[in-house]
């Protein structure tokens, strides 16, 4: 039995990144696999990191990407979708999972090098974040798990906490395998630095919810082709952020046209910005019609929670009483 699990944090607004990835794919795979494609809003994560952590934010940044999942097309009634920290069993099983976890390793993992290298004190918790996200998708027992390419180190980690335990304590957990949507493994972000990210600020990203003017005044400035610095000068596709946005967004005869115009110069950079919010408005227009649309009536995204919680519950708690006598905990009985 195929079971899937991904996770996404309240850390920001929802980007394009975020809807290619992984949220896009939530929706295909949610149609294949219904309760058994499990989607959590991983806000236990979302403290681990200073720079993007506000308590006063988090309650609102996890109902918006609760709002965005479902506006993207997730529902709660079909799928599994809840928010972590009402699940109380996540917490736990990370602590059993981090008892055993070289911190050799965790140390190894890029995306903590990334994020502690920009800290001056360094909270244990981003160093611990891959063994709370093993505990996130092992707690289902899930050997499915669609994210971006971002994410693959931590599945592999994820995977060999798996086998360790299962060698310490008997076969219990699946080893899960990562599903990546080719041509959306890493979309860049807007500064040109590294891929989209919601902790790296709004002026890295495109926002799924953003406004077309938002979006455009973005755009209008994005960095192209550093080569090219005059209308007339031919532009290499290849290293321009526009062009990557336009895979994503335009039409496959689209993409032919701009690519050549940019390599002859028959399309400057302004036009061809112009032809992607073409692309940009078509995908994200229906998108945001029914966000506003769920925002008038916020109790449905909360009912929806709470009735994914219920059910997440009701998975998880028989697997943790399973973790604990295999690890020979005192049966409460
Ligand atoms: P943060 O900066 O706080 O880490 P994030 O934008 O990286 O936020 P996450 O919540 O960490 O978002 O990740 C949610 C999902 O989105 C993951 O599956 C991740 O792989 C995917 N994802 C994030 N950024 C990108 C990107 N730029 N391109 C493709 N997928 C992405
Ligand atoms: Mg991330």
């Amino acid at each position: 039995m195929t079971r899937v699990f991904s996770g996404i944090q309240p850390t920001g607004e929802p980007h394009i990144g975020n809807y290619f990835g992984a949220m896009r794919n939530y929706v295909r795979l949610g149609e294949q696999y219904g309760q058994n494609a499990i989607y959590c809003i991983v806000d236990l994560h979302a403290p681990t990191n200073p720079l993007a952590y506000d308590p006063a934010q988090l309650s609102r940044l996890t109902f918006e990407m609760a709002l965005a999942n479902m506006a993207v097309g997730l529902d709660p009634q079909k799928v599994l979708f809840f928010v972590q920290s009402q699940v109380r069993e996540h917490s736990e099983l990370s602590w059993l999972f981090t008892v055993s976890t070289p911190v050799g390793e965790l140390e190894r993992m890029t995306q903590y090098k990334d994020k502690a290298g920009k800290l001056e004190s360094i909270p244990a918790g981003l160093l611990m974040y891959p063994v709370l996200m093993a505990a996130d998708i092992l707690l289902y027992k899930a050997d499915t798990v669609p994210v971006g390419e971002d994410q693959t180190q931590h599945i592999e980690l994820a995977r060999e906490i798996a086998r360790r335990f299962n060698h310490s304590y008997g076969d219990t957990f699946p080893e899960p395998k990562a599903v990546l949507e080719q041509g959306a493994l890493r979309v860049p972000g807007m500064d040109g630095h590294g891929k989209m990210g919601k902790s790296k600020g709004e002026s890295s990203t495109l926002g799924l919810l953003e406004s077309m003017d938002s979006i455009w005044t973005k755009l209008r400035v994005a960095p192209t082709d550093p080569a090219r610095v005059r209308r007339t000068d031919p532009g290499n596709p290849e290293i321009c952020l526009v062009f990557d946005y336009h895979k994503l967004f335009s039409d496959d005869q689209t993409v032919l046209e701009v690519a050549d115009g940019c390599r002859t110069a028959g399309i400057g950079c302004i036009d061809c910005k112009k032809r992607l919010m073409v692309g940009i408005e078509r995908e994200l227009t229906p998108i945001q019609a029914r966000a506003a649309e769920l925002r008038q009536r916020p109790g449905t995204v909360l009912d929806g929670l709470h009735y994914g919680a219920e059910q997440a519950r009701a998975i998880a708690a028989p697997v943790m009483e399973e973790v604990r006598g295999k690890m020979g905990f005192l049966n409460r009985g």
